[in-house]
């Protein structure tokens, strides 16, 4: 992609922050700013900068989870799970025994998505806690399904989350992961370009007055592994019959993969 600086990241304590190179103990508090930050115009930015197109993919991921429309009991974990996006799509699409927990950093995220979890009805099926992808609040074997949507690329230590994704899945369980992927259609990956740098931070500017953090998440997006390495990295932590799957012209990606 153009736009995608050649020097690698950092090496040592040093990690990348979007296109900069900062150290690593540093890297999350300056993620938790940029959602701090957005937290209240959060949803309506999604909507502006994607043109509901994220409402579209959510669905699709949320249709993969598989919870019965039944009596099943079924346990959801929803990491980074922001302002409830996922967790209250589950919710409204799964039978009444069909729980979540939602874990996420900023407890500015946590709040926005505890008015709308209200403003549902939905309290008494999803639990908000705040939590580090990285170091999971909760016992082994003690989910059906982890999911986490434009989550991850936000965590320091990718490798981490993932094995902890695997040590909270009961066996069986399955991982899913919306993420922003690598385009892989000629000219649509020009003109994403073009909107990710040219119109997103102007668009988060206008909204929010912000234009960094959505500097941030655009940079983010670069760097992180495109769809081949992400599932390798997903492999590694233990995960089994690992797939991929394309969205818009693989603008964003569904990783699965199984813990058997
Ligand atoms: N999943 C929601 C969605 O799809 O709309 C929110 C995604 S938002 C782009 C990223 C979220 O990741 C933010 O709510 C942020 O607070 C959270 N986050 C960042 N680092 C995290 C970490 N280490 N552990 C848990 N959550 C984290």
């Amino acid at each position: 992609m153009s736009n995608t600086p050649n020097t690698p990241p950092e090496s040592g304590t040093q990690t990348s922050f979007g296109f900069r190179a900062v150290p690593e103990t540093e890297r999350q508090g300056l993620v938790n700013q940029v959602f701090s930050s957005v937290a209240s115009r959060y949803d309506l930015m999604n909507d502006l900068m994607s043109g509901g197109l994220h409402r579209l993919w959510k669905s699709e991921f949320v249709a993969m989870i598989g919870a019965s429309r039944g009596e099943s009991p079924f346990k959801l974990l929803d990491v980074a799970g922001g302002t409830g996006d996922i967790a209250i799509r589950y919710a409204e699409n799964s039978g009444p025994n069909a729980t979540a927990v939602l874990a996420d950093i900023s407890p500015e995220m946590l709040a926005e998505g505890r008015s709308k979890v209200a403003a549902r009805g939905l309290s008494s099926r999803i639990r908000l806690t705040q939590g580090n992808a990285e170091a999971l609040p909760f016992p082994d074997r003690t989910f059906d399904a982890y999911t986490i949507a434009f989550g991850i690329r936000n965590v320091t230590h990718i490798d981490a989350a993932l094995r902890e994704a695997h040590r909270v899945l009961k066996i069986g369980g399955r991982f899913l992961c919306l993420e922003f992927s690598e385009c892989q259609v000629p000219l649509l990956d020009r003109l994403y370009d073009f909107h990710s740098f040219e119109v997103i931070p102007r668009l988060g500017k206008l909204t929010t007055g912000d234009s960094e953090s959505y500097r941030y998440l655009v940079e983010s997006i670069r760097r992180f592994p495109n769809q081949e390495k992400f599932a390798a990295m997903i492999r590694e932590a233990g995960f089994e019959r690992v797939s991929v799957r394309n969205l818009t012209g693989g603008i964003a990606a569904i990783h699965s993969g199984w813990k058997l």
